[in-house]
């Protein structure tokens, strides 16, 4: 297989939730970037669950014609390029979840579980991990009263939740919350990485389970400017690596033009750590998600 052709984009943000361009412009750019699959993840709706617009997620009425025009899609671009059709749902504990029945009924190909909202226990305001500095600043003093690592085992926690329940295929950035903390220490890395250590033999041991759980390796933060590594970083990417979990390469693109954005980083990162392949989604069987193999090669 073309090494060029052997990538895909399944982290994939449009106008049906806080993207910037249409699915078709989504297909048509992929297409013209050699890649052999394009999955949509809007953000599932949430307004519900938490009493409120978010702002990213879609909106609960949109989700029929969201189906419906990737579905479409799937038709028009077959042959060219495979669409496929999922969402990226939210975990928060006790409120929403990637097992909800108005997710689990859309029939979707996958699912991708994240983690961006914090509920604090102490009753303060929610608030996203990802979200602009101001705001992850000042969840972390009203909501953990500026503890740090306690907001960090918080996220973490969450994570964990989400994995042991899971109805998920692709983890979601899962090292999200150093966005907001490139060059502070707001929380000790070691404990962080311990935290980490815990749920790739987490995810190891329900895929020897056959859950296949695919770990992203995301260039969203590097396609934004906001992080200067992809989700996980290079620590995290090692235990992965060490626990044998699959890993795929996403963009979560929010415009056409970052369909792709940062790939040469991110298979760079991989061959440098030894990484002998990345995968591709081929398909489900009986809700088991099945990843094509494609080695890893120098210079592309
Ligand atoms: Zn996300
Ligand atoms: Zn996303």
């Amino acid at each position: 297989m073309n090494p060029e052709k052997s990538l895909s984009s399944m982290h994939t943000h449009t106008i049906f939730c806080d993207g910037k361009d249409d699915v078709e412009t989504m297909c048509r750019v992929a297409y013209e970037k050699e890649l052999c699959i394009i999955g949509f993840s809007a953000h599932a709706p949430i307004s519900r669950q938490i009493g409120k617009e978010s702002g990213w997620n879609m909106k609960e009425d949109k989700v029929d014609q969201y189906v419906t025009e990737v579905l479409a899609a799937k038709e028009r671009w077959k042959g060219k390029i495979d669409v496929f059709l999922g969402l990226e749902a939210d975990y928060i504990k006790g409120i929403r979840s990637p097992l909800d029945t108005d997710i689990t009924s859309l029939n979707l190909d996958y699912i991708i579980g994240s983690v961006h909202y914090l509920f604090p226990e102490n009753g303060a305001e929610p608030f996203t991990v990802d979200g602009p500095a101001e705001e992850f600043e000042k969840g972390l003093k009203e909501g953990f009263n500026g503890d740090g690592d306690a907001l960090m085992h918080c996220y973490y926690d969450a994570v964990t939740e989400m994995i042991t329940m899971g109805g998920f295929d692709i983890l979601g950035h899962v090292d999200i919350i150093k966005k907001n903390c490139n060059d502070k220490n707001y929380w000790s890395k070691e404990n962080e990485l311990s935290r980490q250590r815990e749920i790739a033999n987490l995810i190891k041991g329900k895929n020897s389970k056959s859950t296949n759980i695919i770990i992203e390796v995301n260039t969203g933060g590097l396609n934004r400017n906001k992080t200067i590594d992809v989700y996980p970083s290079v620590p995290f990417l090692q235990i992965i690596r060490e626990c044998n979990i699959p890993v795929i390469i996403t963009s979560d693109a929010h415009c056409a033009k970052h369909i792709n954005g940062n790939y040469d980083v991110a298979l760079n990162t991989l061959i440098s750590l030894d990484f002998k392949e990345h995968y591709l989604f081929n398909s489900k069987i009986n809700t088991i998600p099945v990843w094509q193999k494609i080695k890893l090669q120098k210079n592309i």
